[in-house]
């Protein structure tokens, strides 16, 4: 028996009707970008989210980018940003032509700590960007306090964590603007590229509006250099299929990270995942740490179980930032993880068969070694 890491076909043949009408219905149209499909998708994912707008893009780091340049935080500027994220977050800022400053994780949640920001803020700092690391909200409520104090933008790359509350609101409401990616392997996935910015601010939704299509809202007529960054409308129709799916999806998963959590908790070594009274995740991921971590991996993959690291090499230690001069050491905590982390097949078709199979392999494993 095979365990893939995550099956993205089954998501098609469970939906394979809806998919295949939208896709018709998209295909008969005669009109395939910016039209009807994407205006209806931003309102449905906006009222999903609990936004005002919602604002279609072409990916997820095209979103967290087209956020920045609409606050006009470029060269000279400086964004606070997780130490311990997806190298997508730090890029954004690059290519704004601000200086990404990291920011180490909680121990406990490996998202961004509130607690560590203040002491990084300076007269150049516009804006913070929280992740939800592996669908795990960030403490929002602190993040915003210290922004409003220092009177910085709150974005939050939410790419991660379509669907998943804290404090019972969902995410892409909770800071100033947000940004979302609809990667096939998102928890809301499209069948190739796409992503999504939403705020309630009708100021930056009509300036990220500008952006994403070459700095125009009458056609010809460019205000601003925009770029060119839009969902098109078989994207839009089929994310609409989907979306109508990813709370029963959610569900689906969390039933998988709760069966993870009761049956890993005597697996010696294994660190499980940390999830704060006010967190509902969305369970992208389900992450954990283990200090001999390639040896498990293998012993996995031998058993015919697919594992993935998420994410074997920091930003400031991967040669794309070599420029910044970090050394090994920089920001420990972020180190930790990343070189013991280890993300778990996850996913709303992973059955229970093939659940228990990890499971019991992993204890197996984790216990003949050290009792
Ligand atoms: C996937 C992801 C992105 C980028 O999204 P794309 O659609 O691939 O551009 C950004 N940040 C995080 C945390 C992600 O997981």
């Amino acid at each position: 028996m095979k365990i893939q890491f995550l099956d993205l076909k089954a998501p098609y043949i469970e939906l394979k009707n809806e998919l295949d009408e939208a896709y018709k219905r998209v295909m008969e149209s005669g009109w395939y970008i910016l039209g009807k499909e994407c205006e209806t998708f931003e309102k449905e994912f906006a009222n999903y989210c609990g936004t005002r707008y919602c604002i279609g893009v072409g990916n997820g780091l095209d979103a967290l980018h087209i956020i920045l340049r609409a606050y006009d935080i470029g060269e000279g500027d400086e964004v606070i940003v997780p130490a311990n994220t997806y190298i997508a977050t730090w890029l954004a800022v690059s290519y704004a032509g601000a200086k990404p400053i990291p920011i180490e994780p909680d121990e406990k949640t490996y998202n961004i700590n509130p607690t560590l920001i203040e002491q990084a803020i300076t007269e150049r700092t516009k804006a913070i960007i929280a992740v939800h690391l592996y669908g795990q909200p960030a403490d929002m409520d602190l993040i915003n306090y210290i922004a409003k104090k220092h009177n910085l933008q709150v974005i939050e790359d939410a790419a991660q964590a379509h669907g998943a509350k804290y404090k019972g609101r969902r995410t892409g409401s909770l800071g100033d603007a947000a940004g979302f990616s609809f990667y096939p392997g998102k928890n809301l996935g499209a069948i190739g590229d796409g992503g999504a910015i939403t705020t309630n601010d009708p100021v930056l939704a009509e300036k990220v509006q500008i952006l994403r299509n070459y700095g125009s809202k009458i056609k010809y007529y460019n205000e601003v250099k925009g770029f060119n960054s839009r969902l098109d409308e078989l994207q839009a129709a089929l994310l609409r299929v989907k979306l109508s799916k990813l709370d029963e999806w959610n569900e689906r998963r969390s039933i998988v990270a709760n069966r993870y959590l009761e049956n890993l908790r005597n697996c010696n070594g294994i660190v499980l995942p940390y999830v704060p009274k006010w967190a509902e995740p969305s369970w992208h991921l389900f992450a954990v740490l283990y200090s001999e971590r390639e040896e498990l991996q293998s012993y996995l993959f031998k058993n015919g179980i697919d594992t993935l690291i998420h994410y074997p090499i920091p930003p400031h230690l991967s040669e794309a930032y070599a420029d910044r001069g970090d050394k090994i050491g920089d920001f420990p905590i972020t180190e930790h993880i990343a070189k013991s982390v280890l993300s778990l097949p996850m996913g709303p078709h992973l059955n229970q068969g093939q659940q228990l199979e990890i499971i019991g392999r992993l204890n197996v494993y984790t216990n003949k070694k050290f009792c």
